[in-house]
Formats: structure tokens, C-alpha cells, sequence
């Protein structure tokens, strides 16, 4: 066959995880919790499939949840969508960022997107035919940035679609509000779409708040902004995420929506439907994450790693220049397999070959486990 992605093999997180079991390794490499979700939640489903809910739901997703959706990203970012008509329950925000891109860059379109960046990106751009335009953030001590002058640079008439990721997915930088008004400066006037991947919105730490792209009304007018409850209820393997969108957006999103999964599993959409009325769990959240940051940082401090920044997500980055020259992914390997702690390595974020001495930690882990590969470290 005549491969649709030629330069595509098997996700670095499919490979590092199955490393990690390989050689009994802690898995700080693919992100995903360790200890399991509020039994509260369990319940919900569980009563939701004992009660019947286990046909086909409504295709933009089960009305209560939509409702409860939009209500929730009024209160927080004090936007109001249209639960009817501009939020859809997707399969997870990887679904959701594939179905905004199908329908929304035409062949030869060009879509910037800023590196490293979560790996599903460029494929589905390159699926759509797509022309994905890539600009790396800066990174110094102070961690990484990204610079808007560079990124204005790249826009060209043929760009149809920026896409943005905060809290960031592997750096742990947020955006804050000089960064959407930068953003906001280059697509004001043009017909230039956003994308905004904010499956972390509730991991910001250091009592920093989330800025999404939908509190600021120019970027919100052209926004897709996505978000998963994987991350949020800690049930990555559910895979239940959502789009929120204008109407005009929501319109062309549910046209591809309908035919790629037509609608996401009932039971579950029910079951987060009654979960998500309480705030308290999302509300916690940044704070729950934050003592386990801290906890791994201050571990962490004592070995001959550098700490970047970590501003939000459960990520933590490290430079590893004071133990080894390896190139990353080679030193990923190498960790996993002989100190028995995985770890991904940053170059697998980006297009092109880049090193940056530089590997991501998951820090979503029981105390214990985060103690383990802590001693692990420590012995580099
Ligand atoms: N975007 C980012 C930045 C992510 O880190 C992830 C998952 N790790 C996703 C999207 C995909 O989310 P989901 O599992 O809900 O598809
Ligand atoms: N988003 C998770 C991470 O960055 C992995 C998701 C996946 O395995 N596809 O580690």
C-alpha cells in the first residue's frame, strides 16, 4: 500500500511503555495516573448502564453533558456556548483535533504549528493534505516561550489554521494573557482559524489560572477549543473529550463528526454528566497535581538532572546534560533499560531531528511510585 504517512511508526509512548514493561522500569514516560478514579464516578456509569443507557446517543453527545459542559466553561472562562449547537462530546480530544483539522484545512492549506508538539498533530494536518508549518518556542533557563514574532513570520496567505496547546504537552508552559494578546494580533482581520488543545486546563500550578482561548472574544469568534476528561477524572482509557466551538465551526465539525464516529459510548457520557455538576473534583485538581510536582521536584533537586519550569500539566522536564552527551531518544532507552525509569524523550515532539538534552517525566503517579524512581535517579 502506498502509505498515507510514510514518515510515521509507532507512537514513542506505544514504544517507551512497552520498554518500560520490558525491562520491570517505573513508567514515568507515557502520561497516564497510576492509581485509579473517584469510585463515585464508577458508580455514576455503572448505574447509567443499569438504567439502560446503552443504545446510540444523541450525535453531538448526550444533552445533559453538553449542557453541563457549557455551563462549566461559563463559570470558569466566562464564555457562553450553546450547548445545542456549539459543544460536541468527541473520543477523546485526539478525535476532536482530527475531525477539526479534516474539516477545516482544505489540500494545500497551511497550518502552524508550534514544536515541540503533541504528536498527533502533524499527521492528521498531513492527512487532511495539509501543510503543516512548524516554529519552535524558545527555550533558555527560564524554560520555554514561544515567539509570537516568529510565528506572525510564518503566517502566509494560504495559512488556514493556528494551533496552540496550554498548559503545554511536553514542556509544562502555560500561556498567559500577553500571549493570547499576541495571538490575538495576528489572526484579528484574516480568516486565520485556532485550534486550541486544552486537554490540561485544570493542572495550572502556583496559583496561576488556565487562560483559554475561549476568554478572549477575538480568539474565541474562531476557535475549536478541545478538552478531554481523561485527564481531568484520571480515566485516560475512557476516552470521552469534547469540542466547543461557534456555531458556524460546530456546524462543518459535526458534518465530518457524524461519518468518522458518528457519536462516543453513552454509558460514560452519562456517568461524567452527573459527575461533573460537583466543581470540586476539577477545582482540586491544580492542587492535588501540585503537591505531587512539588514532591517530585524536590527529589528530583537532589539528583544531577536540571529542572525546567513546570507550570502546569503533569509533566516535568529535565535537562540531562550533567550525566550524559546521548542524544535523547538514546538516553530514554538507556534510562529505562538500565535504571529501570522510562522516561519520553523531547525530540520525539518535534518534525525534524532536534536535541535538546532534554526528557519529560510524568509526574501522575501514587506517592510511592514517585519515590521509587526518585531512588532510582538519585543514583545517577
Ligand atoms: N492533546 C494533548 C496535549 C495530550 O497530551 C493528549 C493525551 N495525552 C491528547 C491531546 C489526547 O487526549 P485523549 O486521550 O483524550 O485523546
Ligand atoms: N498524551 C499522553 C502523553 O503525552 C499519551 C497519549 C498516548 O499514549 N497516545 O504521554
Amino acid at each position: 500500500l502506498d502509505s498515507r504517512l510514510p514518515a510515521v511508526g509507532t507512537t514513542v509512548f506505544t514504544v517507551m511503555s512497552a520498554l518500560a514493561a520490558e525491562h520491570g522500569a517505573v513508567n514515568l514516560g507515557q502520561g497516564f495516573p497510576d492509581f485509579e478514579c473517584d469510585p463515585k464516578l464508577l458508580d455514576l456509569v455503572n448505574d447509567a448502564m443499569r438504567s439502560g443507557h446503552n443504545q446510540y446517543p444523541a450525535m453531538a453527545g448526550v444533552p445533559a453533558l453538553r449542557a453541563a459542559i457549557a455551563s462549566k466553561i461559563s463559570q470558569l472562562y466566562g464564555h457562553d456556548y450553546d450547548p445545542l449547537t456549539e459543544i460536541t462530546v468527541t473520543a477523546g480530544a485526539t478525535q476532536a483535533l482530527t475531525t477539526a483539522i479534516l474539516c477545516a484545512v482544505h489540500p494545500g492549506d497551511e497550518v502552524i504549528v508550534i514544536e515541540p508538539a503533541y504528536d498527533s498533530y502533524l499527521p492528521a494536518i498531513t492527512l487532511a493534505g495539509g501543510v503543516p508549518v512548524t516554529v519552535p518556542m524558545q527555550v533558555d533557563d527560564r524554560g520555554y516561550s514561544v515567539p509570537w514574532d516568529r510565528v506572525a513570520a510564518a503566517v502566509t496567505p494560504r495559512t488556514r489554521l493556528i494551533m496552540v496547546n496550554t498548559p503545554h504537552n511536553p514542556t509544562g508552559t502555560i500561556l498567559r494573557r500577553a500571549d493570547l494578546e499576541a495571538l490575538a494580533a495576528i489572526v484579528e482581520d484574516t480568516d486565520i482559524l485556532i485550534l486550541s488543545d486544552e486537554v490540561y486546563e485544570h493542572m495550572v500550578y502556583d496559583g496561576e489560572r488556565h487562560e483559554s482561548v475561549s476568554r478572549h472574544p477575538v480568539l474565541a469568534e474562531r476557535a475549536f477549543v478541545v478538552s478531554s476528561f481523561g485527564k481531568t477524572y484520571h480515566v485516560t482509557g475512557w476516552k470521552v473529550g469534547y469540542v466547543a466551538a461557534p456555531v458556524a465551526l460546530t456546524a462543518e465539525f459535526r458534518k465530518v463528526h457524524q461519518y468518522n464516529v458518528f457519536s462516543v459510548n453513552t454509558p460514560m457520557q452519562h456517568g461524567i454528566a452527573s459527575y461533573i455538576v460537583d466543581p470540586r473534583p476539577y477545582l482540586d485538581l491544580s492542587a492535588f497535581y501540585q503537591t505531587k510536582r512539588d514532591l517530585f521536584r524536590t527529589g528530583l533537586a537532589g539528583t544531577r538532572f536540571t529542572l525546567l519550569p513546570a507550570d502546569g500539566t503533569y509533566f516535568q522536564c529535565v535537562r540531562y546534560d550533567g550525566i550524559s552527551a546521548m542524544p535523547e531518544a538514546e538516553f530514554a532507552q538507556w534510562l529505562t533499560s538500565e535504571i529501570k525509569v522510562a522516561a519520553i524523550p523531547v525530540s520525539a515532539f518535534y518534525s525534524q531531528p532536534r536535541e535538546s538534552g532534554i526528557v519529560r517525566f510524568c509526574f501522575a503517579k501514587r506517592d510511592e511510585t514517585l519515590r521509587l524512581a526518585l531512588e532510582r535517579l538519585a543514583s545517577l
